[in-house]
């Protein structure tokens, strides 16, 4: 794409690539906003289990899935388990600031409510990990303390940049040697509550090893229901195990507040470019998260910066660009997704296509299915076709298509929901939904008919179809038919 091509805005596409979640909070939680967010272009909403009860989740559950349906516009949900992280208990909302230069307290809480002089700290002793000199942030960073002095009770801090304390944010010791193992025991009750509700997508938070991905496929090895877990890169030791871990995980989320807390915040660039590589080789899906249009909160516009930032994330090859605070509790929700939506698609127009094709080639040798996906994606170039059709059972066929990152709009067309909601956080898959089947000949004609219905498309151009001998049976992909359009 040259200069020239920038300014023609004519032959910007419709549809995007790069799927969008945002995290659902008190200022997007009522039924409008919800609606109004998943028709901007929300694919999948995350719930923040660092927050919240049972009940509230289940009420926003029970909301996204019922706008959802009422729209017929597929989304998924993502559970965001809390992991280790090491949080302050609610604050005092009459005393919250931190000047700089003044002396702030931490103790270990037994359910006291925090305040800008005495921080309580859930879970974690300060008085026994840390060490007069090291540093403590609040909030990713956005607070600084410095430690003075520590006490048989009470560990003293400077001030060194201050800020409005919030209940429940993050605290973190970096330079302070603290090992916590990855799932608690408040994240297996939450863990089991997404079993139950059949959520489409679980986080795990501080992931260090396969061992904790592999705690929780253990755990819902019998149950009816099996959500795609998610490992959350956001410690040192992760990214030493990162093979294993790109082995045993649904997916990768490029967790730079924690990441940029536990490196130095100018490594992060790298580690996530790097990350996206590997999952993409994986074909399994990664998310960019964090601070991506963090000036929203307030602002009506992204910083230059944040527009980049999120540019750079499409163009090296994310699944997923994620919202936090920006649509939990930020001013502008719509707005952001409005924005997230724009640069995706403008960003999309020069992504590498080509380059996706060629180089994952090579990357699976093993399975049928992947041979097909790779198959389909270059007869899709050759003929020219108006779209890529996949008919999958659980959604994992369309994966593997999207991980050659078709130029072609694709299809995935599957019976149940929660194989269309799986697809949701799949590059450039959009679900369809198409009427079961007997033989592999009926399963094309029906998806075939499901993608024209929806998307009109023009007679005499090709689709591309995938399908499997046997129709519903997982893992069966294994026909290319190139069919024309009548
Ligand atoms: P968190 O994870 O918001 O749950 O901390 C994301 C991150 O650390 O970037
Ligand atoms: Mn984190």
């Amino acid at each position: 794409m040259n200069l020239q091509d920038v300014l023609n805005r004519g032959n910007l596409g419709k549809s995007r690539k790069t799927k969008i979640i945002a995290t659902i909070g008190p200022a997007s939680r009522d039924e409008a906003m919800i609606e109004k967010l998943i028709k901007t272009g929300v694919n999948v909403f995350r719930l923040n289990f660092s927050h919240g009860t049972h009940d509230e989740h289940l009420e926003n559950l029970n909301r996204i899935r019922k706008i959802s349906s009422n729209l017929n516009i597929d989304v998924a949900i993502l559970q965001d388990l809390a992991g280790p992280k090491i949080r302050i208990t609610p604050v005092d909302d009459t005393k919250v600031l931190l000047k700089d230069g003044e002396v702030v307290r931490l103790a270990l809480s037994s359910g006291q409510i925090s305040n800008n002089e005495l921080i309580y700290v859930e879970g974690v002793d300060p008085t026994k990990s840390v060490k007069s000199k090291e540093r403590v942030f609040l909030a990713d960073g956005i607070i600084e303390l410095v430690v003075e002095s520590v006490s048989k009770t009470e560990v003293s801090c400077k001030i060194i940049k201050g800020g409005k304390l919030r209940s429940r944010i993050g605290i973190s010791f970096p330079d302070s040697e603290i090992d916590l193992p990855a799932a608690t025991e408040k994240d297996l009750i939450d863990f089991d509550w997404a079993l139950k509700n059949e959520i489409d997508f679980v986080a795990l938070s501080f992931v260090n090893s396969k061992k904790d991905i592999l705690t929780l496929k253990d755990r819902m090895k019998d149950a009816s229901f099996k959500p795609g877990i998610i490992a959350k890169i956001e410690r040192k030791v992760a990214l030493q195990n990162i093979k294993e871990l790109v082995q045993v995980s649904d997916g990768l989320m490029v967790a730079r507040g924690d990441l940029g807390l536990e490196l130095l915040p100018e490594q992060v660039p790298l580690v996530q470019r790097e990350l996206i590589e590997l999952a993409n080789h994986a074909g399994i899906p990664v998310i960019v998260a964090t601070q991506m249009l963090s000036s929203m909160v307030t602002a009506i516009r992204p910083t230059r910066a944040e527009v980049s930032d999120v540019a750079n994330a499409v163009m090296a090859g994310a699944d997923a660009v994620m919202l936090s605070e920006e649509s939990a509790i930020g001013d502008h929700p719509i707005k952001c997704v409005e924005f997230l939506d724009r640069i995706a698609k403008e960003s999309e127009r020069s992504f590498a296509f080509e380059e996706y094709r060629f180089r994952l080639r090579d990357a699976d040798r093993e399975s049928v299915p992947d041979a097909i996906a790779y198959a389909a994606c270059a007869a899709a170039v050759k003929v020219r076709a108006q779209a890529l059709i996949c008919c999958t059972e659980t959604g994992n066929s369309a994966r593997l298509l999207a991980k050659y990152r078709p130029q072609q709009p694709l299809y995935g067309a599957a019976v149940k929901d929660a194989g269309r909601r799986k697809m949701c956080l799949f590059w450039g898959v959009t679900p369809i939904k198409y009427p079961p089947t007997k033989s592999h000949y009926d399963e094309i004609d029906a998806a075939l008919s499901a993608v024209k219905e929806r998307e009109g498309l023009g007679a005499g151009s090709l689709a591309v179809v995938t399908s499997g001998l046997a129709v519903g049976k997982p893992g069966s992909t294994s026909v290319i038919e190139i069919r024309a359009i009548s």
